[in-house]
């Protein structure tokens, strides 16, 4: 028997916080740590941000759920900004990534069954992907370990080799319905898509009347450096989702089209009781405007420029490489320590800093708030050559 009532789905941890601001936590037994791992990508404007707080207050007092029978205006704003951010003219709003990616693939298939295509169903994805843990999602990722023992899964899915323009011709077919790809691979520890191959992905979806989806629920909200990332390569997607950082923390996930491809959805025809709720909606605004305000636009590039200048200086035995995209980072670990990043994580959290595995155990992540200090990150990135010249000894 475990200690907690709660599943055993995620690993014990002695470190039970308290408290957190910006990019330091304090836990229980009164330590504190520097927080490279912002929630998985989550706190874009780190812990406790004022200006969040009392957005989220301001709504509180007002109303806090009524449903989408009648449209909250937080949540109309929110959708406004995006859409004046983006290549979309609608958004759809989701609670999670996962939900936001399923939505994305019945939009796909209801878009071809719209325009009389109904057997245009099928849908490719890519190897190294992560998507999510509903049925569909676990059938468009790679993981195989996520899938076992929960079959069978949603079908009419095919997967490709990532990065691979060759193989990408087999997959294109009059069936096609959607491509489904990140274009930064997070999970896999920040892969990026080349920009040659989301060329060539773009052209054939445009050739073959298919629609391109990319999974930003990632690599979206400023953490490539760009609002998206597509707008650093300037490929653009039919249908984006995104999640993790929109809210800094409450939960919501956004599904954007074009009218082109939207308009397939009418009334009734999909839902969500949480979806776009008006407190995460009050928030995402305000952190859309922080994420995209000049000073934390540069500051994701100098403290960009930060980690690869002291990876350089680190030159650790125990990494192969850095993969680098914006303020996210994937340590490569150098084939001795193959598939045993969760040792260094544990070893991280000892030197004070909280970091995140990826990879299948062969890539320390790392993906701060936006705006997390030069001290702070100079900081956490000291403890993290620690825990290394601890681990490599
Ligand atoms: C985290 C993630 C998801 C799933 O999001 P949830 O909110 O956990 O459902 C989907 N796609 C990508 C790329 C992710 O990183």
């Amino acid at each position: 028997m475990s200690l907690t009532p709660l599943f055993n789905t995620y690993p014990d941890n002695e470190l039970m916080p308290v408290r957190a601001l910006g990019s330091k936590v304090w836990d229980q037994a009164g330590r504190s740590y520097i927080d490279l791992a912002g929630g998985i990508a989550v706190c874009a404007m780190g812990h406790s941000h004022p200006q969040l707080i009392s957005c989220l207050e301001e709504q509180a007092h007002k109303f806090w759920h009524l449903s989408n029978f009648y449209t909250a205006d937080s949540t109309l704003n929110l959708a406004r900004e995006l859409t004046r951010a983006t290549f979309a003219d609608r958004v759809f709003f989701t609670n999670s990534g996962a939900e936001a990616v399923e939505t994305a693939i019945k939009l796909a298939r209801r878009y071809h069954y719209s325009r009389g295509s109904v057997d245009r169903t099928h849908v490719l994805c890519f190897t190294g992907a992560f998507h999510g843990r509903t049925m569909l999602c676990l059938a468009l990722g790679d993981k195989q370990a996520h899938r076992e023992g929960f079959g069978p899964f949603p079908s009419d899915i095919e997967r490709l080799p990532f990065n691979d323009i060759q193989a990408l011709q087999q997959g294109i077919d009059s069936r096609l319905a959607a491509v489904l790809i990140e274009p930064v691979q997070g999970e896999n520890g920040v892969v990026a898509a080349q920009p040659a191959f989301l060329e060539a992905l773009r052209q054939a979806c445009t050739d073959c009347g298919a629609l391109l989806i990319f999974d930003e629920v990632q690599s979206g909200n400023g953490r490539t450096g760009e609002l998206f990332a597509y707008m650093n390569s300037g490929i653009e997607p039919d249908i984006l989702v995104t999640a993790k950082g929109l809210a800094n923390g409450l939960p919501i996930g956004a599904v954007m089209a074009r009218e082109q491809v939207a308009a397939c959805m009418t009334p009734g025809s999909h839902g969500s009781t949480f979806g776009g709720n008006p407190l995460a909606c009050a928030v995402a605004l305000r952190n859309l405007e922080l994420i995209q305000s000049s000073a934390v636009r540069r500051n994701v590039a100098a403290r960009s420029l930060q980690i690869a200048q002291q990876f350089k200086r680190m030159n650790s035995g125990v990494f192969s490489h850095l993969n680098l995209s914006g303020l996210w980072a994937g340590y490569v670990l150098s084939d001795a320590f193959r598939g045993r990043v969760g040792e260094l994580v544990t070893l991280c959290q000892e030197q004070g800093v909280l970091v995140l595995p990826a990879g299948d155990g062969q890539v320390l992540r790392l993906a701060p708030a936006l705006n997390i200090t030069e001290q702070d990150l100079a900081q956490g990135l000291q403890a993290v050559e620690a825990a290394c010249r601890q681990w490599d000894l």
